[in-house]
């Protein structure tokens, strides 16, 4: 029971480090339940992005700041999946360049940024039947979410599932690939403002030797049990 709020939907935080499958799996959460997904790190890449069209750094915490303000952000659920508007352009496939993941980690790191999207990402799950994925989203952003879910998965198979899904054009060595990931989670890990940790009471998923498919499953079936028990 939960004094006569909406009990027919739930929120579903899904938290985890770089290419541990979370956007999918959170997806094909999202399908299986109808609920609307969330692509949380989409929004810090879009700024990300305009940073590197305004030639902002991502150590100029202010100029973001001023930045991020100006910005339209939206995420319009479709077929495929979900597509990025900033300033109502279509930067779905922009926000995925290596230049802007890259940079991505340092611009989030900071406050002014990180108070924006969070005001953001509140508002679209006010009304639940979310499933938003991201680093902070059961630690900091919705800390009542009624399932939260931490995937993980070794460094060493979160490199190689990137490695698969980059064109030949994109293709950069496996090492390389290890290296900049264990790089992007040690800066998520380590940063100040809502680092990359475990929220207290999230369920743990490993996914190194789960297909994608299994985890949705059980990601599922605890969506479901979370729900009869807000009723
Ligand atoms: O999820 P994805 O890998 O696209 O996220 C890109 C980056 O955005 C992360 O490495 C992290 O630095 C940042 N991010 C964040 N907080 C979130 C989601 C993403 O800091 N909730």
């Amino acid at each position: 029971m939960n004094g006569g709020r909406n009990c027919d939907r739930i929120n579903v935080a899904i938290d985890g480090p770089a290419g541990a499958g979370k956007s999918t799996v959170a997806r094909k959460v999202a399908e299986r339940l109808g609920y609307i997904y969330i692509d949380t790190g989409a929004m810090y890449r879009a700024v990300t992005l305009a940073a590197n069209r305004a030639g902002i750094a991502p150590d100029e915490a202010d100029r973001l700041g001023m930045l991020v303000g100006k910005l339209d952000i939206r995420l319009k659920p479709g077929a495929g999946g979900q597509s990025v508007l900033l300033n109502k352009e279509d930067v779905t496939s922009a926000i995925r360049t290596r230049e802007v993941t890259l940079r991505v980690s340092q611009v989030a790191s900071h406050q002014p940024v990180r108070s924006r999207l969070v005001e953001l990402q509140r508002q679209l799950a006010a009304d639940k039947g979310i499933v938003m994925d991201g680093r902070d989203i059961g630690t900091h952003v919705l800390p009542d979410a009624e399932l939260k879910i931490f995937l993980t998965a070794s460094v060493q198979t979160r490199a190689l599932r990137r490695f698969q899904e980059l064109d030949a054009d994109g293709r950069v060595s496996l090492t390389q690939l290890e290296r900049e990931i264990a790089d992007r989670d040690r800066s998520d890990e380590q940063r100040e403002i809502s680092p990359l940790v475990c929220a207290k009471d999230a369920v743990v998923v490993d996914s190194t030797e789960l297909a994608i498919d299994q985890v949705v499953e059980l990601i599922v079936g605890l969506s479901r049990t979370k729900l009869a028990e807000a009723k």
